[in-house]
């Protein structure tokens, strides 16, 4: 959206401008820079700054409570997206505190929630593991009772923030005997206990995330959020708003779908190849095959909710080759397409993979069912000749 085309009133614009400045002052080329030599998608120094200036709390807090109203929200959003502040922690953080509000004890609430917006606690998703992340509720992390507290054994892969981070939310399997959805148990579990081991894994997009380790990890129950059991209930909304579930407001104020963030990217990389492309060749044909990259995107820009989030990742694994073939060498460069190219086929994985989110398109959206995996009639004929059944 573009805000210069909107009459802002007096306090919305006052808000701008100092969210402007701010950022200009605190997001400097050291935070850039730190950030692609770390891959953390995270820098302590900005966060704690957004915290002492009040911003965490004012962006978590609805606006009947005080917080940014939803066009003051809008602004700050794309304001932080404007200079590329870091996403990827404070993303995780909101979504895990409100988990945390719902389903945690008073106690733990007040021991969490002051510190997210002060910037000192962070929170990651400890969701997938070694053996598999679609089918979340397979987890094999075991959680198991010892008296107050409880003892966790394990492993979770991609673990992305964890070494920035205080707590993770962490899924666990309570009880193995149950049906997967009722076998659960959701923790929110301190990073610095005894027995947790974080290693450290380098995406090819230069990403940092975490493979981590718990080895009789010993967790007070006053960290169990939800009942024993029952940790699906407690996964279930951040696992919504993570797929993109959630409908858009119709007053243009909000994302058409999760991951616009990263799609901005992709709209960067392709305005970088539009300057060059024009230069290069003002009146020739790679001008007219950039436009078929320029139409994909914007329709990908457009679609709404779930099938947005299938739009831009596709579109963004779709055309990342043909703006670095436009482009030719200097795309290995700072155009941004040979970025794109690397972080493309991460974004039709992390948070659900493409094929998953597809299915429940079908599935859900779409009603067709649930799908079937067994081989087609012809096939299974010609098995069962052969004696395989
Ligand atoms: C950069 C990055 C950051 C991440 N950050 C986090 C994080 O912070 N916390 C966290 O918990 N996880 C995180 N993840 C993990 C991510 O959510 C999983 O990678 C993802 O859910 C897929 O799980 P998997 O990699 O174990 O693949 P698997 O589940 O093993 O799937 C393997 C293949 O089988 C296909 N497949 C599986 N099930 C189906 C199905 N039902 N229908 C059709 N095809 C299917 C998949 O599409 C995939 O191609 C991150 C991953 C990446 C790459």
């Amino acid at each position: 959206m573009d805000f210069s085309r909107l009459a802002l009133s007096g306090e919305d614009q006052a808000f701008l401008d100092k969210a402007r400045s701010f950022l200009a002052t605190h997001m400097t080329d050291e935070v850039r820079q730190r950030d692609r030599e770390t891959g953390d998608n995270f820098d302590e120094g900005l966060h704690l700054a957004f915290g002492a200036a009040g911003y965490l709390e004012a962006e978590w807090t609805a606006a009947s409570d005080g917080g940014m109203t939803r066009l003051q929200r809008r602004i700050w959003t794309l304001e932080k997206r404007r200079v590329h502040v870091p996403w990827v922690t404070w993303g995780t953080t909101a979504m895990v505190a409100r988990a945390v509000v719902k389903f945690g004890s008073p106690e733990l609430v007040s021991e969490v929630l002051p510190k997210v917006f002060s910037g000192h606690v962070r929170m990651c998703l400890g969701y997938t593991e070694p053996d598999g992340g679609s089918d979340i509720a397979t987890c094999k992390t075991r959680a198991v009772r010892d008296g107050d507290s409880w003892l966790i054994n394990g492993a979770k892969m991609f673990t992305t923030g964890a070494h920035n981070c205080q707590y993770v939310f962490l899924i666990t399997n309570t009880d193995p005997k149950a049906r997967k959805h009722k076998s659960l148990t959701m923790f929110l579990v301190p990073l610095d206990s005894p027995g947790i081991e974080i290693q450290g894994i380098r995406t090819v997009d230069g990403e940092r995330t975490n493979l981590v380790y718990y080895s009789d990890v010993r967790v007070d129950d006053k960290y169990r959020l939800g009942e024993v059991n029952d940790g699906w209930t407690v996964l279930r909304e951040p696992l919504n708003v993570e797929h993109g579930a959630v409908q858009a407001g119709r007053d243009g104020l909000q994302d058409t779908s999760v991951m616009m963030q990263q799609a901005g990217l992709m709209a960067e990389a392709v305005d970088h190849a539009a300057v060059c492309v024009a230069q290069a060749d003002p009146d020739g044909s790679t001008v007219y095959r950039l436009g078929r990259s320029v139409a994909r995107m914007e329709a990908a820009l457009s679609t709404p909710n779930i099938f947005g989030r299938v739009a831009i990742a596709q579109t963004m694994r779709d055309i990342s080759p043909d703006l670095m073939d436009l482009l030719g060498a200097p795309s290995a460069l700072s155009s941004g397409a040979e970025y794109l190219y690397r972080f493309a086929p991460l974004m039709g994985i992390y948070g659900g993979t493409l094929e998953v989110f597809r299915n429940m398109i079908a599935e859900y959206t779409l009603g067709l069912g649930k799908p079937d995996y067994s081989a087609p009639l012809a096939d299974r004929s010609t098995a069962s000749r052969n004696g395989v059944t």
